[in-house]
C-alpha cells in the first residue's frame, strides 16, 4: 500500500459517477490502496442513498425563502462528528439541544429558522498540518472518522471507513426522521464535501441531474475552494444547494468566477456564501467581499461563520475561541451587510450539545485555565450549550430590531 501523503494527487477512478473531477488536482485527499478504494466505491455506489432527491429539492425551495430575510438559516453541530456518537442516547441529546437552539433563535429573531445540522456525515476534515508531535514522534494528523482514527494507533487512512461512515450516516438520518416525525419542523443535514470518492459514489443521476445523496446541503471549505480543481468541479455538477467558505485570503475575482461556475443558472436557494474572516479583520475586509459579490448579480445567501477565523492556541497548547470575538464578528457582519443593503441569511456555528469547556467566555465564565475540565472535541473547539444559547438570544434580539 502506498502510505505517502500527497495533497495534490489525481485520483483516477475509472467507474466514477461524475468523471470530470477525477481528472483534476484534488487537495486534502488521502492516498489509498487502489484496489481497496475501487471495492469500497463499488459497494457505496450500489448502496442506499442517505437523503432522497425530493428532499434535496425541498431544501432548495426552503432556502429560496432565505434570500431576502423571510427565514433565517442556522447551520450547527460538531466540527468533526464521531462514529461513537452515533447511538440513541447521544443523538437524542444532540437533537433535543439543536431544537432548543432553533427555538431560542426563532423566538428572539421573530423569524422561522431553517435548521441544517453538521450531522449524519460530517466525518472528514481538511487539515493544515499533515503531521503532529505525539510523545516526541511525528504521526499523521487525525482527518475525521471516515478517513482515519483519532486514536494515535489508527492514523493510517483506511478506505473501509467510508463504508462505516455511510452506515453511521444512515443510522443517524433514521434517528432524525423518527425524532421529527411528530413535529412540523423540518431538519436538514449538511457536511463538507471533502472526501470526493465518497461523495461521488453516493451521487445518483435522476432525470439528467446529479444529486449527491450523502446530505441535503454540501459545502467546500477554505482549503479546497480552488477554481479549476476537483472540489469546485464536483460541486458544480450536483443539483444540491451548495456552500463555499470565504477566508481572509480569498481572491475576489476568483470568488466571482466560482459563483458563476456554481450558480450558472442563477437559481435562488442554490448558493450559500459562508464568510469566516475573523473578528480582527471583518471590518477591514468584509465590505469589499460583499461589494464584489453584489457586483456579480448572482443569487446568493450570506451565512456567517464566526468560528473559523477566531481560533487561537492557549499557552497550554489547546485550540480555543472566545465568545466575545465570535459574537463581535456576528454583530459586525450584520452591520456591514446592512450598510451594503444585503440581507443576512443566517449563521454557521460549531456547538456541542453539552456543557463542554472548549471556548472561553460567556456567563459561565470559562477561562483558558479551566478549558481542561471538559475539552472533548476531536477537532475545532465548540461552543458549549449555554454559550450557544446566550449568543443566539443576543443575535436574535439584534436581528428583530
Ligand atoms: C469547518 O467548517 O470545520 C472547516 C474546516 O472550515 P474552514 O474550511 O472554513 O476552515
Ligand atoms: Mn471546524
Amino acid at each position: 500500500m502506498n502510505l505517502s501523503y500527497d495533497y495534490n494527487i489525481i485520483i483516477k477512478i475509472m467507474d466514477t459517477n461524475i468523471a470530470h473531477w477525477s481528472l483534476l488536482p484534488a487537495s486534502q485527499q488521502p492516498v489509498y490502496d487502489f484496489d481497496e478504494l475501487k471495492a469500497v466505491i463499488s459497494h457505496l455506489a450500489n448502496s442506499q442513498p442517505i437523503v432522497s432527491y425530493p428532499e434535496i429539492q425541498a431544501l432548495k425551495n426552503e432556502l429560496s425563502n432565505c434570500h431576502f430575510g423571510k427565514k433565517l438559516i442556522l447551520i450547527i453541530g460538531d466540527c468533526a462528528e464521531a462514529f461513537s456518537d452515533c447511538k440513541p442516547s447521544i443523538l437524542q441529546a444532540k437533537l433535543d439541544t439543536y431544537e432548543k437552539y432553533r427555538r431560542a433563535f426563532s423566538i428572539k429573531s421573530k423569524k422561522e429558522i431553517v435548521m441544517i445540522g453538521r450531522i449524519a456525515g460530517q466525518f472528514s476534515k481538511p487539515r493544515s498540518d499533515l503531521y503532529e508531535n505525539h510523545g516526541g514522534i511525528q504521526i499523521p494528523t487525525y482527518r475525521g472518522d471516515m478517513i482515519n482514527g483519532f486514536d494515535p494507533n489508527f492514523r493510517q487512512p483506511d478506505p473501509y471507513r467510508m463504508i462505516e461512515g455511510h452506515t453511521k450516516s444512515l443510522d443517524t438520518i433514521g434517528f432524525i426522521r423518527n425524532f421529527h416525525r411528530n413535529s412540523h419542523q423540518k431538519f436538514w443535514t449538511g457536511h463538507e464535501a471533502l472526501l470526493l470518492p465518497y461523495e461521488d459514489a453516493l451521487t445518483r443521476s435522476i432525470e439528467n441531474e446529479y444529486f449527491d445523496t450523502s446530505a441535503h446541503f454540501l459545502w467546500i471549505g477554505e482549503r479546497c475552494r480552488k477554481l479549476g480543481q476537483a472540489h469546485v468541479e464536483f460541486l458544480s455538477q450536483i443539483s444540491n444547494p451548495v456552500g463555499i467558505k470565504i477566508g481572509p485570503n480569498a481572491d475576489l475575482e476568483e470568488l466571482q468566477s466560482i459563483m458563476r461556475f456554481l450558480n450558472y443558472e442563477n437559481e435562488y436557494g442554490k448558493l450559500i456564501l459562508i464568510p469566516r474572516l475573523g473578528n480582527n479583520i471583518i471590518r477591514m475586509q468584509f465590505p469589499s467581499v460583499v461589494q464584489a459579490v453584489k457586483r456579480t448579480g448572482i443569487p446568493h445567501i450570506w451565512v456567517i461563520d464566526p468560528m473559523h477565523g477566531n481560533t487561537y492556541k492557549t499557552n497550554q497548547g489547546l485550540k480555543t475561541r472566545s465568545v466575545s470575538s465570535i459574537l463581535n464578528e456576528c454583530i459586525e457582519s450584520i452591520k456591514i451587510l446592512r450598510e451594503n443593503r444585503e440581507s443576512l441569511g443566517g449563521f454557521h456555528f460549531e456547538a456541542s450539545y453539552e456543557e463542554v469547556t472548549e471556548c472561553v467566555g460567556g456567563n459561565a465564565g470559562i477561562t483558558e485555565e479551566s478549558l481542561n475540565k471538559k475539552y472533548k472535541t476531536l477537532c475545532d473547539p465548540r461552543l458549549s450549550r449555554s454559550q450557544m444559547l446566550e449568543i443566539l438570544k443576543i443575535l436574535g434580539s439584534l436581528i428583530a430590531k
